[in-house]
């Protein structure tokens, strides 16, 4: 059974020393939760306190960025290349988020780039993808996955698969309030899915996790982890809220234990 990811993205929010305030309080709150794998996604400036403070938590939570460089070093003022991000215990890496795509033009040929390096660095990327609302109301909601996926994962291979997450993120539901019903997610999750099996085969396509983003919220979580095909979560809004976040996380960790048959 796939093990469901539950991560905070906590975007441009955060500064250093408010992250183990947040820390203490998500603590707290989420109890003891070992069945999920839980990841926080602070900004570049806040890594290095939230590895120190990480290193004390009794429960385990790992470190990712928001964002890479796709050499591993030179003359590009303002970046982070891997090597750094390794070098500071983080382990995932968001690539291709709509707000890049949106805001610094990322495109999909650059967001394949980044994917490679990130692997190559032996990070995980979260290789998001989704459709924006009008692609969504002209139908296209299948062509803009599989462009995105086959030049995204173009230069992977089916062993470079196994350290990728995609998370499917309807642009149109990311901070807008406005959640893809767990039917319509469960539906992008499969094509996704069906497209992972034609590029890898479908051992890569039943293994790899595919996470849902987009409003994710405390009222919405259970019914969208419940869906068959989506592994867990990426959260931005509601991850600023340690409350909200650690119930979400408890949510995805009840759907573990309802669907394993030790517990
Ligand atoms: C995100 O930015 O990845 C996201 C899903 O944001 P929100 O939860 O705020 O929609």
């Amino acid at each position: 059974m796939r093990r469901k990811i539950v991560a905070a993205n906590w975007k441009m929010n955060l500064t250093h020393d408010e992250v183990k305030p947040y820390l203490d309080r998500f603590l707290t709150e989420v109890g003891e939760i070992t069945d999920v794998q839980i990841v926080f996604i602070p900004s570049y400036t806040s890594i290095p306190a939230l590895a120190v403070a990480l290193e004390k938590s009794p429960t385990p939570i790992e470190l990712g960025a928001q964002n890479v460089h796709w050499q591993s070093s030179g003359a590009f003022t303002g970046e982070v290349s891997a090597a750094m991000l390794r070098a500071l215990q983080v382990k995932y890496v968001v690539i291709g988020h709509s707000e890049r795509r949106q805001w610094f033009g990322e495109t999909d040929e650059l967001v394949g780039k980044k994917v490679v390096t990130a692997l190559h660095a032996g990070l995980h990327p979260l290789f998001c993808v989704g459709e924006s609302l009008s692609e969504r109301d002209e139908n296209r909601v299948e062509e803009v996955l599989e462009r995105q996926l086959r030049k995204g994962l173009g230069d992977c291979s089916s062993q470079d698969l196994r350290s990728v997450v995609i998370a499917y993120e309807p642009v149109w539901a990311i901070g807008t309030g406005r959640t893809a019903t767990a039917a319509q997610a469960q539906v992008a999750h499969a094509f996704i899915r069906s497209v992972v099996a034609s590029a890898f085969g479908p051992a890569a396509a039943k293994s790899i996790r595919v996470q849902y983003g987009g409003s994710v919220k405390p009222e919405n979580a259970q019914a969208l982890m419940s869906q068959n095909d989506i592994d867990g979560a990426l959260v931005g809004g509601a991850s600023l809220d340690p409350r909200s976040f650690a119930q979400i996380v408890r949510n995805a960790s009840e759907k573990m234990r309802a669907a394993s048959p030790i517990h």
